[in-house]
């Protein structure tokens, strides 16, 4: 890799905290994919591969799949050419040895890694998750309360049925808490302790633009990001 080190975006939080609406949202300020392991396990289960078929249960029921698995599609997804720019990584690493295979994995490819903690309270958390709603076609996620589709019920972007993904009822919700208590949560000293830089945003109270602005304003602040006007427009002049 060349020039400037690449941006690794490590979005860090409960499941529901909004990683993924800010992960796509951040396309604004870093030139990179998102890449979410969650979707990526899902696709996986959908093409009905072996693991696909061996993660089936444990996603349903709330639980991790095991490191070797996440740890090899990551180490593949970031050889693409695409993460040369910079990458925005969603619910990965989810545990400590994921953890030290991914700062090892973006230390030898010349990545500069960040965290963006997304703070949410636990019981808006269960909430917001129970009326959430996904395109299975292009995985975009709706909130009946705060970001509803245009048309009850259809994707905005491709027409397609939303649906309510199995792992967000209530019981499996709180499964998924207690294992990102305890083997997710701690990683938060890991990196503070490896000299990751590291932003705590406040992820509820505001619209998911807003939060997408403070974000990047941060990120633009700490030579991150680039300056979103130049990274819309990068040839544009303002004309009076
Ligand atoms: P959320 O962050 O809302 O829980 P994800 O789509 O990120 O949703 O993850 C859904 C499920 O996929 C998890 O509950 C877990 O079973 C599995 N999964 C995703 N990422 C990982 C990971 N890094 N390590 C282990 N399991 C994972």
């Amino acid at each position: 890799m060349s020039g400037a080190p690449a941006p690794a975006i490590i979005l860090f939080g409960s499941p529901g905290s909004g990683k993924g609406t800010q992960a796509k949202l951040l396309g604004q300020c870093i030139n990179g994919p998102h890449i979410s392991t969650g979707d990526m396990l899902r696709s996986h289960i959908e093409a009905g591969d072996e693991i696909g078929c061996d993660s089936e249960k444990l996603l349903k029921a709330g639980k991790l799949v095991p490191d070797e698995w996440v740890n090899e599609l990551v180490k593949e997804r970031l050889a693409a050419p695409d993460c040369r720019t910079g990458v925005i990584l969603d619910g990965y690493p989810r545990t400590l040895p994921q953890a030290r295979v991914l700062m090892d994995l973006l230390a030898r490819s010349g990545f500069r890694p960040a965290v963006i903690h997304l703070v949410v309270d636990y019981e808006k958390i269960v909430r917001r998750l129970s009326g959430r709603r996904q395109c299975p076609v292009c995985g975009t996620l709706y909130s009946l309360k705060t970001n509803p589709p245009k048309v009850p019920g259809i994707c905005d972007l491709d027409g397609a049925a939303l649906v309510t993904r199995e792992d967000d009822r209530e019981t499996v919700i709180r499964q998924r808490l207690s294992e990102y208590e305890s083997l997710t949560r701690p990683l938060l000293d890991y990196f503070r302790k490896a000299g990751v830089p590291m932003f705590e945003i406040n992820g509820a109270g505001a619209a998911p633009e807003e939060i997408s602005g403070r974000i990047c304003s941060q990120l633009e602040a700490s030579g991150l990001a680039a300056n979103r006007a130049e990274a819309a427009h990068p040839q544009t002049s303002v004309t009076p």
